[in-house]
């Protein structure tokens, strides 16, 4: 059974680290991730997580790689969970499955409709945001910790930034233990929403996550993907180092390694990496120097 990421960050002694994983789409895609799990061993991450079906990926195929990083003596692993689409009876034998295989932390998110449907409409008794998913896991299983998604520069679809931090605060009422953010470049805006999150009451840890951006054009992809703002300065440096490639990969951890020191400074409670299962990301001479610097 696996330690409770809530009791680790009650009683942490340093910021924590936390790593993301996602089901590669093809079986070249996982030899790929099994030679990175195998090599980023060293980092000793706090804990993991696994995506749910995010990226087209087969939602088969996360409780395998949840597998994969136990046997290699990753713990704990927070597997993700998604909602839209499903209903309780639906999600039951699922969320049993991860209880029963002992994960005693979940990643509470709602999903996002499927983009080769778009007339999608979810089922009539299905759920429609992740508080309803939390109520739903905490109900079923009290001792579970769920993290939960929230969003410095405002989710894309909440109707203001207000209400979008009312939601934040919904999930956590429901049983929320902790918050992670979508990736974000420039820590201000990561602080500014700290402050609006205690303002309206949040106290729950907020973890926030970051995406080294090793490629320009990935990075831009996914933070418009994300709606999350992209500093023209990075953008600039990265252009002018060519893009992608060595030059352009060191300036992308150099940025992150900045922003972690910039966060660690003001006492984050961890630090969520979002390395897109890249072990030569995450083993960049200049991370793993600032990660073994706090840790
Ligand atoms: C840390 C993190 C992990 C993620 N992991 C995955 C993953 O594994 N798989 C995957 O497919 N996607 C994942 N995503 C992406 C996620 O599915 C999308 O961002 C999705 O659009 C929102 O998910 P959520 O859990 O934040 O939703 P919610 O918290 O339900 O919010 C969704 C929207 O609805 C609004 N809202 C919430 N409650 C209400 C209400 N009662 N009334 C009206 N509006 C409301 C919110 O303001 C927001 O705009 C992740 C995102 C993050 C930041």
């Amino acid at each position: 059974m696996s330690k409770r990421i809530s009791d680790l960050l009650a009683n942490r002694s340093r910021p924590l680290l936390s790593i993301e994983f996602f089901p590669p789409k093809d079986h070249k895609g996982f030899a790929i991730l099994g030679s990175s799990i195998e090599r980023m061993r060293v980092i000793r991450p706090d804990f993991v997580t696994v995506t749910y079906g995010a990226g087209g990926s087969t939602r088969d195929l996360s409780p395998v790689v949840s597998e994969v990083l136990g046997k290699m003596g990753f713990s704990p692993i927070m597997p993700h969970l998604t909602c839209l689409g499903s209903t309780r009876q639906d999600l039951e034998p699922v969320a049993d499955r991860m209880y029963e295989a002992g994960y005693r932390n979940i990643m509470a998110i709602r999903g996002d409709p499927p983009q080769d449907q778009p007339g999608f409409k979810p089922p009539k008794d299905g759920l429609l945001y992740a508080s309803e998913l939390v109520a739903f896991l905490k109900n079923r299983y009290p001792d579970l910790c769920c993290g939960v998604a929230g969003y410095p520069e405002t989710h894309p679809e909440a109707e203001s930034p207000e209400a979008d931090i009312r939601h934040l605060k919904e999930k956590l009422d429901a049983g929320g233990s902790f918050v992670v953010t979508q990736l974000f470049y420039d820590n201000a805006v990561y602080f500014d929403f700290v402050t609006r999150c205690r303002r309206a009451g949040i106290e729950a840890p907020i973890i926030p996550g970051l995406l080294p951006a090793v490629s320009l054009s990935q990075a831009q992809r996914m933070s418009s993907r994300c709606k999350a703002s992209f500093p023209a300065e990075l953008a600039e440096q990265l252009e002018k180092a060519g893009g992608s490639g060595p030059v352009a990969e060191a300036i992308g951890i150099q940025w992150t390694v900045k922003q972690i020191d910039g966060l660690l400074a003001q006492g984050v409670p961890g630090v969520h990496l979002y390395i897109l299962n890249r072990a030569k990301t995450a083993l960049a001479p200049a991370l793993e120097e600032c990660l073994s610097r706090w840790r």
